[in-house]
């Protein structure tokens, strides 16, 4: 046991994912849980995501030793601002949002003094949503990358082990460089594949049958990310729309670089630009980062 007790405010994919884990090894006496819907909490005590349910978050952080934000980034303000007053003396509240200043600037104001903030991003997810998609392994062999507000390292400490019992690797970051790395790995990529299944969407002549029938290894892939939900999407946008531009600007000047090669048959470098970025897909491979979440005998990929 890590924890005495767990208060998981938000029951979807991530928290569900974490309370499956937390419980099926032990690692806390007890997880409390709370989310907006009735349904989504009747579904989370169904499938054993938590012990106990508490209808506001207000009461489910009363004498919980960590508290773990798992809502939306646009909605952790709210929480915040909800929770703070009841939090107990020297407990830990972490988060698990995509975005870690605008998190940390909109959170940390409603902490009282002697609460310990450690924002936190775990590496792992799935396109699938809601109190359903969560499953114990999510976390196995992913990074969760700590933008510490604290500087108590036992609290660091003591959360960095619940991490890695959970089968994570750790590693402490700035908040505003996770911002620019995760516009780079994460949130451009999701922007373009949004924008990609976009323009096949608006093309008149490909049909959505025909989309669906003769969807290639590319567009399929592009379609997966594209299922990912629109309300966590939009907000990690809005939240984090500095680096996202930036790298979208970069993005932009590549593509046009790209379409001028191809205009003046530039063989050349079209062919050193995909060695070079191949290269960089081999060096995912080997660091075992190429799946979103490891196959359990799960079939198809999530
Ligand atoms: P999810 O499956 O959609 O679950 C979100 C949960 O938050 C639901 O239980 C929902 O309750 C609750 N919620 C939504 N809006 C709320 C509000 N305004 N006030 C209170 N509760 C609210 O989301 P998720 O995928 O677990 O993502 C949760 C967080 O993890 C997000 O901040 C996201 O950026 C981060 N994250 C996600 C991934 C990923 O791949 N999915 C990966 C890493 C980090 P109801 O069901 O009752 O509406």
């Amino acid at each position: 046991m890590i924890y005495y007790r767990i208060a998981l405010i938000g029951l979807g994919l991530i928290a569900g994912s974490m309370g499956l884990r937390i419980r099926q090894d032990g690692l806390a006496n007890e997880v409390v849980g709370t989310a907006r819907s009735a349904a989504t909490c009747d579904i989370a005590l169904q499938r054993g995501l938590c012990d106990r349910i508490t209808g506001t978050a207000a009461e489910a952080v009363q004498d919980a030793d960590l508290v773990i934000l798992c809502v939306p980034v646009g909605a952790m303000a709210t929480v915040a601002e909800e929770i703070g007053p009841h939090l107990k003396p020297g407990a830990t509240v972490t988060d698990v949002g995509s975005v870690k200043r605008a998190v940390i600037d909109a959170v940390a104001p409603h902490l009282p003094s002697g609460v310990h903030f450690i924002p936190s991003h775990p590496l792992a997810g799935t396109e699938h949503s809601g109190p359903e998609a969560g499953f114990p392994e999510l976390f196995e062999k992913r990074w969760f990358l700590l933008t510490p507000v604290s500087t108590d390292q036992a609290a660091i400490d003591r959360l960095t082990t619940l991490w890695q019992a959970l089968g994570s690797k750790v590693e402490a970051m700035d908040p505003d460089h996770h911002d620019l790395v995760l516009a780079v790995t994460s949130h451009a990529p999701h922007l373009i594949a949004y924008t990609m299944v976009g323009v096949a969407d608006d093309l008149q002549r490909v049909t959505d049958s025909e989309v669906i029938q003769y969807s290639a290894a590319g567009f399929r892939d592009f379609t997966r990310i594209a299922a990912s939900d629109p309300v966590m999407w939009r907000d990690v946008f809005l939240n984090n729309k500095k680096a996202t531009l930036e790298i979208l600007g970069r993005f932009t000047e590549e593509l046009f670089a790209l379409q001028r090669a191809i205009r003046t048959e530039d063989g050349d470098m079209l062919h050193d630009y995909f060695t070079r970025t191949r290269a960089i897909r081999r060096g995912i491979v080997e660091a075992g980062q190429d799946t979103d979440a490891p196959d359990f005998g799960r079939g198809a990929k999530r």
